[in-house]
C-alpha cells in the first residue's frame, strides 16, 4: 500500500516507545531488590524530584516533538511543490517558531514531559493498589515486592507502546491543525491508516471532509459510547491524521 504524504511516520512513534522504555527502565532499576513494598513507594518518590530523572524526562519529550514538527515541515514543503501556492507555503514555514505553530510546539513538550514525570506516580498508586489486594490473601510483603519486580517490566513495556503511539499522534494532529490555521485552510479530509485494526467510529469517518472547527463524535454518530469531540489522531491508540 502506497502510504500517503500527510501520515504520520511510524518511526517517530517507534523511536518515542523506545526513549520511554529506557526511562521505565531507569524508574525499574531504582526499585530492583527492595524487599518492602512501602519502602518501593519511598524510592518512586523521591527518584521523581531528582535532578537526573527531571532532565531526562524533558530530553525525551522535546525529542519527540522536534522530530513531529521537523517531519511534517518536511510534509508541508513537499506538499508546496506539488499546489499552485506552493509559494506561500513556503513562506508561512519560515520562522514558524515566532508563531502560534510555536506555541503548539512548546505545548506539546511541556505536555509530555509532565506526563513523563507522573511515570514514577502512576507506579506507585499501582504499588498500593496490589499491595491492599494481595495482604487481603495474607501474603507477605517480601512475596508482594518480589511479585511487583517481576510485572512492571511488561506492565511498562506496553504502557510505553501506548503513550507513544497516542502523544506522536496527538502531537501531529495540533501541529497540522496550527499549520493550517496560520494558512487559512479550514478544512481536512479524514484519513485512517486503513488497516484491520481500525476502530469501526472511526473507519465510518474515513475520507470524510471536516472542518477544524467543528470536530465529530465519531463515536456518537455511530450509535456508540460518545468519547466527545476530537480530530483524527488526537485520542488513545488512535493512529489516523488529517
Ligand atoms: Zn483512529
Amino acid at each position: 500500500m502506497k502510504r500517503s504524504l500527510w501520515e504520520p511516520k511510524r518511526r517517530i512513534e517507534r523511536s518515542y516507545a523506545r526513549s520511554l522504555k529506557k526511562i521505565f527502565k531507569f524508574v525499574e532499576k531504582a526499585i530492583i531488590g527492595i524487599t518492602d513494598p512501602f519502602s518501593m513507594i519511598g524510592v518512586l518518590k523521591s527518584l521523581t524530584q531528582t535532578k537526573e530523572f527531571q532532565d531526562h524526562a524533558e530530553t525525551t519529550a522535546l525529542k519527540m516533538a522536534t522530530h513531529v514538527f521537523t517531519d511534517a515541515g518536511r510534509t508541508w514543503r513537499e506538499a508546496a511543490k506539488v499546489n499552485g501556492q506552493g509559494k506561500e507555503i513556503y513562506e508561512a514555514l519560515k520562522n514558524e517558531m515566532g508563531t502560534e505553530v510555536g506555541d503548539v510546539f512548546r505545548e506539546i513538550v511541556k505536555e509530555n514531559s509532565k506526563l513523563i514525570k507522573t511515570i514514577p506516580e502512576s507506579m506507585t498508586e499501582y504499588v498500593s493498589r496490589y499491595v491492599a489486594k494481595e495482604a487481603q490473601k495474607g501474603r507477605r510483603h517480601t512475596d508482594i515486592a518480589k511479585d511487583l519486580q517481576e510485572k512492571f517490566p511488561e506492565l511498562n513495556k506496553s504502557r510505553a507502546t501506548l503513550i507513544a503511539r497516542t502523544e506522536s499522534s496527538k502531537a501531529s494532529t495540533a501541529l497540522t491543525k496550527a499549520r493550517s490555521e496560520r494558512m487559512g485552510i479550514r478544512w481536512y479530509v479524514w484519513k485512517t491508516s486503513e488497516d484491520s485494526r481500525v476502530r469501526s467510529s472511526h473507519r465510518h469517518m474515513n475520507d470524510v471532509l471536516v472542518n477544524w472547527n467543528d470536530p465529530p463524535d465519531p463515536e456518537a454518530l455511530k450509535g456508540e459510547k460518545s468519547y466527545g469531540h476530537y480530530a483524527p489522531g488526537d485520542i488513545f491508540n488512535c493512529r489516523c491524521y488529517p
